[in-house]
């Protein structure tokens, strides 16, 4: 009788095996089971579980909404109520009054925030809106707590006797005390110029109030469009799907359609960023504050081409948290390099979410929750950025961009 080869036999138990567990879990083996992909992709509830093979899970899945995954990972966490140095937010839309400004110190302490500016919260601020705030603040103990932002009607604009009606306005809420004017993103988006149509970003008619900003030594906080995802398709390839499908008003139609037939197509994302852009270009001598960081958190090498090409501009980081806190090494990198062009700043005043800024900034934490998964499903990881560099984010660059900040009583 031949001997039967060993390699023989151990190829014979290792494919008896494979298909005895194949046939004992049923589903189980990559083979040739499951369904192939059609053009790279899965067919709809399925998910490719080994390459070019698609299956279904065998229990409902959970919708986005619904998946809430605990982390297992154990690693230091370093929570910061607190933040490191004083800090200014420039850019907080919270009314104060009697009512909340007792609170409001209380919150400001415990957060390390010394100055917040108020941006035109809940309506205007010109001249009468703007003095009004002023003398309650001067009434109060904490005048040195806030300061507020001046903004302009719109309306009218291109129009007969606009122009040196809202310089008059904008020199008279400066006058009220007003250190700054803002610049909503309803300018390029929906805001008409007196014919009707839209009033773009780079619009010369606005010249006059550019000038006047750099006349009078005030900085232009301006926030244009809106992150690149609200102009993209609603597919389930957008990452901000779960934000947009929450708030109707915050999707653009990506083709431009405009929603009615009167004032021509509307702007697309390119079309804002380059408007801005040469707004930027027209007025060197006008000082700049990209709010939301121009929408450039996701794409820092744009934002340093930008910086680089803009000396009049500085970035804000309101409401972008999670874009550095997804890249934390490409971001240390960024704000080390540009330290002298980035400023602090919130958006939405709400306590409670301030410290993850603090976080992100000041530790080396990894993986660790954003405070909206609606905006960002992703974690967060600290960037452990040096004190000088935290000293300019958090105010040193403000008293320079601003000098109608108080300029007194901050840490070397
Ligand atoms: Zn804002």
């Amino acid at each position: 009788m031949r001997r039967v080869p060993v390699s023989l036999v151990v190829f014979l138990v290792v494919v008896l095996s494979g298909a005895l567990m194949m046939a004992q879990r049923g589903r189980g083996g990559a083979g040739g089971e499951g369904t192939p992909t059609v053009n790279g992709q899965c067919p709809p509830g399925m998910t490719e579980f080994r390459p070019g093979r698609c299956r279904a899970p065998e229990f409902p899945p959970p919708s986005i909404v619904d998946y809430r995954p605990r982390s297992t990972l154990v690693t230091p966490e370093n929570l910061r109520p607190r933040a490191k140095f004083p800090v200014v937010d420039i850019h907080n839309h919270t009314t104060i009054t009697a009512t909340n400004i007792d609170q409001m110190i209380r919150d400001m302490d415990e957060l390390n925030l010394r100055v917040l500016v108020r941006l035109g919260g809940g309506g205007s601020s010109t001249g009468p809106a703007v003095q009004q705030a002023v003398d309650y603040l001067q009434s109060t103990p904490h005048k040195d707590r806030f300061r507020i932002f001046a903004t302009v009607q719109w309306n009218g604009a291109g129009g007969p006797g606009w122009a040196e009606k809202a310089v008059a306005d904008l020199e008279a809420a400066v006058k009220a005390g007003a250190i700054g004017l803002k610049i909503a993103k309803n300018l390029g988006l929906d805001s008409r110029r007196a014919d009707g149509s839209r009033l773009k970003v780079d619009d010369p008619g606005l010249k006059p109030i550019w000038d006047t900003c750099a006349r009078l030594n005030i900085p232009v906080i301006i926030h244009t469009a809106e992150p690149r995802e609200f102009f993209s398709p609603l597919d389930f390839h957008n990452e901000r799907w779960l934000e947009l499908a929450l708030f109707p008003s915050r999707r653009n139609d990506p083709t431009g359609k405009p929603p009615d037939g009167n004032y021509g197509p509307l702007p697309t994302f390119e079309d804002l960023m380059g408007e801005r852009d040469r707004m930027y270009a027209a007025n060197p001598k006008t000082r700049y504050i990209g709010a939301h960081f121009n929408w450039y958190g996701n794409d820092l090498a744009r934002a340093a081409r930008q910086l680089d090409a803009t000396p009049n501009l500085v970035l804000e980081v309101g409401a972008v948290l999670y874009e550095f806190g997804r890249q934390p090494r490409a971001a240390r990198e960024f704000l080390t390099k540009y330290q002298d062009r980035v400023l602090f700043g919130k958006d939405a005043y709400e306590k409670s979410e301030y410290p993850y800024f603090w976080r992100v900034f000041e530790t080396n934490d990894e993986y660790f929750d954003y405070y909206r998964d609606y905006h960002a499903f992703w974690k967060l990881y600290g960037m452990g950025l040096p004190d000088e560099v935290l000293k300019k984010l958090y105010y040193k660059n403000a008293l320079r961009v601003a000098p109608g900040l108080p300029q007194t009583g901050w840490p070397e």
